[in-house]
């Protein structure tokens, strides 16, 4: 699944190629890919106009549009952008062949035309992903944004405040469940929740109750750190890596503990266990990551 880190390199990718174009049309080659929200139009909203930003707010993207609509994109579990222009073509996303393969393919569900002849193509094999057309004034009150927490990443808001507010509704939950509440922080998922928590020595389940504040604001500084560093790297696909030049690469390099079991903690030395925690794979060193006492 794409991750936080990968859906900001979709997001960097799409502001570079598409803010100034104008959208030509659409294709929609799967009905339920693409929604146009009540009262919205394609052919007034969308085509005929030019895109003015690519923002993100946790996983979910907001290509913007000067006729004061949005076009609202979620990759789900499979979903990948591709950009072709005169001069390049780009991808990022979900990682398989697609990305550098002929397209359309079968996983073709929309395609975004540009008056320049430019190309954008979301492809998605599993179908769980979406765009929708919708008035830019509606898009805080959808439900997956009106509850997110604050974003990690954003240099303008120190997102610690708010975090610490948050968290603190989720005392008896294990601090691995909270933090992977989008609610309490946006867009952390499996893999940084798990190397944030080893970074600051906390076990997975420990009820957030029993964490003081200072450590609370240690654990949110490490997962903005790993998030960081994974974007560094081009993401954290859990697989091999193709990106939109054919190169393959394991993006997975940076982990400590995520699925390392079995090997030694790079700290200490301890072999790394797997458990199960807030219903996930969990990955831990059970010497640096001691749960509290009752
Ligand atoms: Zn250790």
């Amino acid at each position: 699944m794409p991750e936080l880190p990968e859906v900001e390199t979709v997001r960097r990718g799409l502001a570079r190629l598409l803010v100034g174009r104008r959208v030509a049309g659409v294709e929609v080659r799967e009905g339920k890919s693409f929604v146009v929200a009540p009262g919205a139009s394609v052919e007034r909203d969308l085509e005929g106009a030019a895109v003015t930003a690519v923002r993100r707010r946790g996983k979910v993207l907001l290509i913007e549009l000067d006729t004061g609509y949005t076009l609202v994109g979620h990759l789900k579990m499979t979903g990948q952008m591709v950009v072709r222009t005169a001069d390049e073509r780009w991808g990022a996303g979900h990682p398989n062949d697609s990305l550098i393969g002929e397209l359309p393919d079968r996983s073709t569900r929309v395609i975004l035309e540009f008056d320049d002849g430019t190309a954008v193509y979301f492809n998605d094999q599993r179908k769980f992903g979406w765009l929708q057309l919708m008035p830019a004034s509606a898009v805080a009150e959808i439900p997956l944004l009106a509850a997110m927490g604050p974003e990690p990443l954003d240099p303008a808001v120190d997102a610690w405040p708010e975090f610490r507010r948050r968290i603190a509704r989720h005392g008896r939950t294990s601090v691995k469940a909270a933090l992977l509440n989008q609610e309490v922080v946006a867009g952390i998922g499996n893999i940084y929740a798990d190397e944030a928590l080893w970074a600051v020595k906390l076990h997975p389940a420990t009820p957030v109750d029993a964490i003081g504040a200072r450590k609370l604001h240690q654990l949110l500084d490490a997962a903005r750190h790993v998030i960081s560093l994974s974007l560094s790297l081009g993401g954290s696909t859990d697989r091999n890596y193709v990106d939109a030049e054919g190169r393959r690469g394991s993006y997975l390099q940076f982990a400590n503990v995520f699925r390392r079991d079995g090997q030694p903690c790079p700290r200490c030395g301890t072999v790394l266990t797997k458990l199960r925690v807030a219903g996930r794979g969990t990955h831990i060193c059970p010497r640096c990551q001691k749960l509290p006492r009752a």
